[in-house]
This record gives C-alpha cells, structure tokens and sequence, in this order.
C-alpha cells in the first residue's frame, strides 16, 4: 500500500491534547509521522485545508442486525453505514437471532464482519443465556472468543440476583456488563415519554422513573459487587444524578448517552411519529440539558449511537406496534455539530466523547487516537458544510429517523480505516497515486 499525506488539516486528538494545523502520514497501514513539513517521499496526498482530521469515531453501542434480521442491516450495509458516519470501530449488541450468547455465535460475526465488513467490528455476548433473563451466560469463554461487554440490551437484566452475579463474574474478564435500564414493570404497554405530549396524542406514557429505579438498582449491585457497571443509553436527568452521586462514592460506573437523547425532546414525535420511537423514550428540554452538562462534566463518559435500524414494515403502523429505534450512525456528526456551534459542547469534547473516552472504556490505547504507531483510524470532516438529510441515500437499510428533511451543518468527508479510505463523500476526488481530497467549505 502507498503511503498517504493528509496535509494542512486542522489536526484534533483529544487523547493527545493535540489541537493544531499540520500534516499526518500514514504508511503501512499505521499513523507514521505528524508535523509541519512533510518528509520526503513517494505518496498520495489529500488535501485537508479547512477540515478537521481528527481519530476515526469509536461506538459503544449498535445493533448490525445479522444473523436474523438481514431485512433490517447486516453487517455489510451497518459497517457502509457506520464509515459515512465516520465511524472506524463499532461494537455490535448481541440480540440477534439466534443471540450471541456462545463463543461458536462470537466466532461467526467475527468472520463475518472480516469478510464483508469495511471497519472494525468489535462483538457484544449476552449477559444470560437466550437473552432470557434466567441463567448466565459462560462468559469467561464468551470473553475469550474476543467480546467487549456483556449486555441483554434491548431489555433490560429483571432479575436483580442475576444482574449481581453478572457484575461479579464481570470483575474476572474485566469486561463492563451494559445494561438497558428500564424497569418493565413500569414501561408496559407505553409508547412514548409520559407527559403533556403524550396525553396530547393519546398515547401510553413511560416515566422517567422507569429509568432511574433500574439504573439507582445496578449501581448499588456494582458498589456491593465492584464490577464494572456501563449505562446504556441514559436519558433522563435523575439517571445523571444518580450516576453523579455513584462516581462521587468511587462505584465502578460509566455512562453513555445517544445523539437523540441530547437534541430531540418528545416533541419529536408530534412531527415524525413512529420515526422518533426509540427505547427508552425522547425526553424533556431539561433531560436534554442536564446530559449535556453530564457529558461536559464527565458523569456521562461517552456518546454512543444506539444505530437500531428497522425494515419500513416495522415503522409504518400503529404506534403502539411500531418497533422502537431509529438509523443513526449517518446523522451523528452533523446532528451534534449543531450544539457545538450553540457554545453547548466544546468541539474537542465533543470528538473525544467519539473517539478517546470510548477507546478508554475499551482499554484499547491503539484505538481513538492518532498516536504514532496506531492504526491509521482517521475521519476527516467538514466542520461547516450543510446538507439535507435525506433517508433515501443512507447507505443503512434502515431508513428511520426523526431527522429526515432536517438542514444539518457538518459532514463527515471521508473515513480511513487501517490506512484505507473506506468512505469519501461524492464532492472529493481521491486517486490512487495523484489524489485530491479537498472541502468545498
Ligand atoms: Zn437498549
């Protein structure tokens, strides 16, 4: 492979501390050399003036879908995806069909995502066996077939005991189990965040205390226990209280919260209807405040997309049959741009929440960074360009979201993976050997 330039990019590495103009070098794959003036040498060169290059993005949290629900993503189109939206690394939740709850399951998407996959796919076991709740999972042997974490997501771990003996076993592999936090008891049969809006439209409401009763539980068990706790997905300010409080006592917890969490309230629905039913629900302006001042203050370590595509069959009905989750991974960037530009979010919080604080939780100081020997994960990325949402060009199967017909400002201009481009947006031209790559901000 040749080498490769990126030259006069606004280099952001959150990991490193670095925030500066300059170039970086890729050979062999890995990140070479970064400086001002280029050694010399045979290679392509992409022109970056006016755009940020930054670590490729890091996700937590997606489901791909495959094996069982090919309708919906599989790991082609779900890793297609994730690199328009500039991810390089993504780990994939394990309520497939069957589910990942065994090394043979782990082992397959493993090669299959080296085979059709166009980044990283980091695979997710299940806490217990058949995703059912009642007996754990071999996670040790799940740990040594290559998982990250452990999570039933999708629901939530009900039995208390089970969730102990989870985040106990959790302590050997040092793996975080994740847990969805919802207790069931109080969602059944809702559809949307309980409130005005709710009653408006007619709808079921889920509280917030839903949340906060299952998330209050698991930190108590990971402070008996010591395991490390992951929150998926918190939407609700008394879950950032909680997680707040359990920090400040040392409880071994960290925290994610989902682009939608932080933009869009429950209004969302009175516009986009099933399109904006996601699990758990879109909440208040003031949950929207207080996870983002989370996120800043690093109660909420990181952001994740929950990318939870569905087939069009499963959105276009009835709300209270409508399959929740929405398509995300294409809208992350540009979506979150708008509360930088807000003065909401610092630009480099905002990349590291993506890239270093996830690598972090993975114990992985190869991934979420541009360090010099790493693999030459890179997203580069127009800070100011506007388009238009339009679900019909998303690369994912799923064609679901609250944001179609949105102007969104911010794009992500192309994703190298181990030294590869694996997406570049149609306005860029890179040729093997001559090579163009410039913005047209
Ligand atoms: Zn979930």
């Amino acid at each position: 492979m040749k080498s490769l330039l990126i030259k006069d990019g606004r280099i952001i590495d959150p990991g490193q501390g670095i925030d500066e103009i300059g170039n970086l070098l890729i050979s062999e794959g890995k990140i070479s050399w970064r400086g001002r003036t280029p050694p010399e040498g045979d290679y392509d060169v992409i022109h970056a003036e006016g755009l940020v290059v930054c670590p490729g993005f890091v996700d937590l949290h997606c489901h791909l879908r495959q094996p069982g629900f090919e309708e919906k993503e599989t790991i082609a189109t779900g890793t297609q995806a994730a690199a328009k939206g500039g991810f390089t690394t993504i780990c994939a939740m394990p309520n497939t069909s069957p589910p990942l709850d065994n090394r043979a399951t782990i082992e397959h998407i493993k090669a299959v995502a080296a085979e059709e996959g166009v980044v990283r796919v980091l695979p997710i076991g299940c806490v217990s066996k058949g995703r059912k709740g009642e007996e754990l999972a071999e996670m040790g042997d799940l740990a040594s077939a290559g998982v990250i974490g452990y999570s039933d997501d999708g629901s939530p771990v009900r039995n208390a005991r089970l969730m102990r003996q989870a985040l106990e076993r959790s302590r050997g592999t040092g793996l975080p189990v994740i847990d969805h936090c919802e207790d069931l008891s109080l969602i059944e049969g809702g559809q949307m965040n309980e409130g005005a809006v709710a009653t408006k439209l007619g709808l079921t409401g889920i509280p917030a205390a839903a949340e906060e009763i299952t998330v209050a539980r698991d930190l108590i068990l990971a402070k008996l226990t010591g395991g490390h706790l992951h929150i998926a997905h918190v939407s609700a300010e008394g879950s950032v209280e909680l997680i707040r409080r359990a920090k400040e006592k040392g409880v071994k917890v960290t925290a994610e919260v989902t682009p939608h969490h932080l933009i869009l309230t429950e209004e969302a629905v009175i516009d986009h209807g099933t399109n904006a039913k996601v699990s758990p629900p879109l909440r208040t302006k003031r949950d929207n405040q207080a996870l983002i001042k989370g996120l800043k203050e690093n109660v909420i370590d990181i952001i994740a997309t929950d990318h939870a595509p569905h087939a069009e069959s499963d959105k276009k009905c009835d709300f209270a049959l409508a399959a929740s989750g929405i398509s995300v991974f294409e809208t992350v960037l540009g979506s979150l741009m708008r509360l930088v530009r807000n003065g909401q979010l610092p630009l480099n919080t905002l990349i590291a929440k993506l890239t270093s604080e996830p690598a972090r939780i993975l114990k992985d100081d190869k991934l979420g960074t541009l360090k010099i020997g790493a693999p030459a994960d890179i997203t580069i990325f127009d800070p100011g360009k506007e388009w238009v949402v339009d679900p019909e060009t998303f690369v994912s199967k799923g064609k679901n979201t609250p944001l179609a017909g949105a102007v969104l400002k911010g794009k992500v201009m192309a994703t190298i993976y181990g030294g590869k481009p694996v997406y570049k947006d149609e306005a860029i031209k890179l040729e093997a050997g001559e090579h163009i790559l410039k913005g047209e901000s």
